[in-house]
C-alpha cells in the first residue's frame, strides 16, 4: 500500500469569479486511485461563502483525478461542490447542469498576466515598459525577462504529466502576459482541464512571489492589451456535415443569443470588447473569414472545406467560465436544426 497525497480542489461561492479552493487529505491504496475509489468530503462551507454558519457542511464529489508530479505520490482531485446531502448541486456548482456531447470539441486559449509587487511582471516600478510590439511570441531577456519562461515550462510539464490535453504555450502581446491552450472533447471534460490547469498555474507561481492576474483588462484603458479566453469550438455536424447554409444559420442564432453568450463571457468585458484594437464591440456581433476583429472567427480552412470545421469565438474572457461557455455555445447550436442527418447537443 502507498500512502497517497489527494489534493481536493473545488470552486467556491464568490462572485462574479470563483476561487479555486484545495485541502489534502491522506488515503492508502495498491496504486494510483481510480475516480470511484475515491471517497466524498466535506468542507466548511461558512468559510467559502457556500453555507450560512449553521449547518455549514458542504460535501466534496470527486469528478476528475490526475497525477500531480510535484509531490511524492500526489493526486489533485477535482471535485463538485454538493449540498448536505451529498447528492444536491450546491448553486454555486455550474457543472452540474452544464449540456455536455462528447462529440462537441473545444479549444480553449487562456490568456493572462504574470503579476508581481502590484504590476505585470517586468513593468518597471514607476511607468511603462518599452510599448507592445516585440513581447508577443518574443525571445529574450528584455522581452520575457527571467522567470516567465521557467514558469510557463513547468506548467507544461505539470499539466502533461498529469495527462490534461494541453496544446501549447505562448508569450503573449503585452508584456508580462502570456498564453496556454487546453483542448478537449465534450464540455465537461475540456473545462474540468481548465480548471486543473488553472489550479496547477497559481500552485505553481507562489513559491517565485508571482500572481497571476486573470482580469481582462488589468492595465485598464490603455495602450496595453487585455487577457482572453478565446473559445474554438466544434462539434460532429459541422465537421462531418457542415455547409455555407448551416453556418449562415448557425451565425443567425448566434447573433440574435448574443446577450445570453454575453452573460458568461467573463465580467468587466466592455473593458476589452471595446471595437478598438483586434475586438468586436461588446453590442455587436460579426463573423468573418480569418477576420481577428470579428466576434467569431471563420478559419480559412473552415471555409476552403465547404464550411466544415470548427470556428473560434473570440469573446469569451480569460476569467470567463469555460463550463458556462461551453454549454452557452452548445445551447445555441442545439438551437440550430440539423436536418435529419444528425443530433448536436444533449
Ligand atoms: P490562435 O491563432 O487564435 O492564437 P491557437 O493555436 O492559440 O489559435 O488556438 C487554437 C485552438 O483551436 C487550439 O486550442 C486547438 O485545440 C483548437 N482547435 C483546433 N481544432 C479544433 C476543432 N476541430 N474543434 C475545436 N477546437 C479546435
Ligand atoms: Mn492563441
Ligand atoms: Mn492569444
Ligand atoms: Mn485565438
Amino acid at each position: 500500500m502507498t500512502k497517497y497525497k489527494l489534493e481536493y480542489i473545488w470552486l467556491d461561492g464568490y462572485t462574479p469569479v470563483p476561487n479555486l479552493r484545495g485541502k489534502t487529505q491522506i488515503k492508502e491504496f495498491d496504486a494510483f486511485p481510480t475516480l470511484e475509489q475515491l471517497p466524498l468530503w466535506g468542507f466548511d462551507g461558512s468559510s467559502t461563502l457556500q453555507a450560512e454558519g449553521r449547518s455549514s457542511d458542504c460535501v466534496l464529489k470527486p469528478v476528475r483525478v490526475v497525477p500531480d508530479i510535484t509531490r511524492t505520490n500526489g493526486a489533485v482531485v477535482l471535485c463538485e461542490v454538493m449540498m448536505p446531502d451529498g447528492e444536491t448541486p450546491h448553486p454555486s456548482n455550474k457543472r452540474a447542469t452544464i449540456l455536455d456531447d462528447d462529440g462537441a470539441w473545444f479549444g480553449f486559449e487562456q490568456e493572462y498576466f504574470f503579476y508581481q509587487n502590484g504590476r505585470p511582471l517586468g513593468f518597471p516600478e514607476n511607468g511603462y515598459p518599452a510599448p507592445q510590439g516585440p513581447y508577443y511570441t518574443g525571445v529574450g531577456f528584455k522581452n520575457v525577462g527571467n522567470i516567465a519562461r521557467e514558469i510557463v515550462e513547468a506548467h507544461l510539464d505539470i499539466c502533461l504529466a498529469a495527462g490534461l490535453n494541453h496544446e501549447g504555450i505562448n508569450a503573449e502581446v503585452a508584456k508580462g502576459q502570456w498564453e496556454f491552450q487546453i483542448f478537449g472533447k465534450g464540455s465537461k471534460r475540456a473545462a474540468d482541464e481548465m480548471w486543473l490547469a488553472r489550479y496547477f498555474l497559481e500552485r505553481l507561481t507562489e513559491k517565485y512571489s508571482v500572481d497571476i492576474e486573470w482580469h481582462c483588462k488589468p492595465l485598464g484603458d490603455t495602450d496595453w492589451n487585455g487577457s482572453g479566453m478565446h473559445c474554438n469550438f466544434s462539434t460532429s455536424y459541422m465537421r462531418e456535415v457542415g455547409g455555407k447554409e448551416y453556418f449562415e444559420k448557425l451565425m443567425a442564432a448566434f447573433e440574435a443569443a448574443r446577450e445570453d453568450h454575453i452573460a458568461v463571457y467573463g465580467p468587466d468585458n466592455h473593458m476589452r470588447l471595446t471595437g478598438k484594437h483586434e475586438t468586436q464591440s461588446i453590442h455587436q456581433f460579426s463573423y468573418g473569414i480569418a477576420d481577428r476583429g470579428a466576434s467569431i472567427r471563420v478559419p480559412h480552412s473552415f471555409a476552403r472545406n465547404d464550411y466544415k470545421g470548427y470556428l473560434e469565438d473570440r469573446r469569451p474572457n480569460s476569467q470567463g467560465d469555460p463550463y458556462q461557455i461551453a454549454s452557452q455555445i452548445l445551447k445555441t447550436i442545439s438551437s440550430v436544426p440539423t436536418g435529419a442527418t444528425a443530433s448536436v447537443a444533449a
